[in-house]
């Protein structure tokens, strides 16, 4: 759960972007469930379940306030934003869906919010015949997908607090050897903190042959001598995400680990270099994909390249060898090639970018070497 509490001129504006991408694509109203897409643009960190938490709105140039429509018992915690939207709570014994429906038009096309839990989309679309139903996320190519440059800018503040972290273990001020994975994600929690991070999100520490697993769960295993420790986390800093990916080695580097990572490095800095506008996102992946496949490592390389960041790790826009959407100033991803030799060892390099109207910038900035540490 992302805690972000913009101001109400920043809610707006983020209203009045979506009613124009939507009219745009000629959708008449919108419904966010509770969720991410919804706390962006409201500022309440509700969740849909069983009991339905949506905002409604009409996208027309002069649509009223969106209506937040949340169970009553959670009415209480959401802060009121005047001129930004309605709360329309109701008790248990009330019909919810009513509520939207009644806030949607007759006739037309609505966009829905990927975090609306399909019972309550199933029930409108029952209620609402009239009506035809698209997903917001993938009609929009993500509602979120193009950052403002506030939002740039808080993706780099908060990769510099993620840097803090990582430049500890490059120093060797964090110990490793004949420590447990979860230990050392302790470790790292705590640091993510100290360096300012307001949550901690997530802490991958992999060592040997749990490095193979790109999502690996860290684990008893203690970590040894002359192995991989490959390292990925994250968190939050006022609303906005870290991710970042380094990897180290607890002795000297044997010659096929070397040869892979300088190969990776190659990899990402030509997925980085094409990561403009004007291209598009496949050529990212690609830049990345056919790097390592000369390199004879394509078939160890088992994952898109990276993913959209902003108010959650993951988002809009994917880093695929097939997503065609053109690159544009504002976009945010990962760029995170990865080499998996199963039972051996694993390695990934990740650094967020943000794209600026010249290129593309890192908003991490530790070194892109695999540092032996002991
Ligand atoms: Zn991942
Ligand atoms: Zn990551
Ligand atoms: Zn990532």
């Amino acid at each position: 759960m992302n805690s972000i509490t913009p101001g109400a001129d920043v809610l707006l504006a983020r209203w009045s972007a979506l009613r124009v991408r939507a009219r745009d694509i000629a959708a008449d109203a919108v419904v966010i469930g509770g969720g991410s897409d919804l706390s962006y643009l409201t500022g309440h960190d509700g969740h849909s379940y069983e009991r339905l938490t949506a905002a409604v709105s009409l996208t027309s140039p002069d649509a009223p306030s969106a209506l937040l429509i949340t169970p009553k018992l959670e009415a209480e915690r959401i802060t009121p934003q005047p001129g930004v939207f309605e709360i329309g709570p109701w008790e248990d014994a009330e019909d919810p869906i009513a509520l939207a429906a009644g806030a949607l038009p007759e006739t037309g096309s609505v966009l829905v919010s990927d975090d609306l839990n399909a019972n309550h989309v199933l029930a409108l679309q029952e209620r609402c015949p009239n009506l035809s139903f698209r997903a917001l996320n993938e009609s929009l190519g993500g509602m979120r997908a193009v950052k403002t440059s506030a939002e740039r800018k808080a993706l780099q503040a908060v990769g510099a607090l993620v840097d803090v972290v990582h430049q500890q273990i490059q120093d060797g001020e964090v110990p490793l050897v004949g420590r447990s994975e979860l230990d050392v994600k302790e470790d790292i929690a705590q640091r993510l903190l100290a360096a300012g991070h307001d949550e901690v999100v997530f802490v991958i520490v992999a060592s040997g042959p749990n490095s193979a697993s790109p999502h690996h769960h860290p684990s008893n295993r203690v970590i040894e001598a002359n192995e991989m420790v490959l390292f990925d986390f994250g968190g939050i800093y006022k609303g906005f995400n870290s991710d970042c990916t380094r990897c180290f080695f607890t002795g000297p580097l044997p010659e096929d680990v070397a040869a892979a990572w300088s190969s990776l490095v190659a990899a990402q800095e030509a997925a980085f270099q094409a990561a403009r506008p004007g291209n598009r996102l496949c050529d990212v992946d690609l830049a990345a994909r056919n790097a390592l496949t000369a390199d004879g490592y394509g078939p160890e390389f088992i994952h898109r390249t990276g993913h959209g960041i902003g108010t959650e790790v993951h988002e809009h826009p994917y880093v695929t060898s097939t997503n065609q959407t053109p690159i544009v100033t504002g976009n945010a991803f990962s760029i995170e090639p990865g080499i998996y030799r199963a039972g051996e060892w694993g390695m990934r390099l990740e650094d967020i970018v943000v794209i600026e109207d010249d290129g593309p910038v890192r908003c991490n900035g530790t070194k892109r070497e695999i540092v032996t540490v002991s």
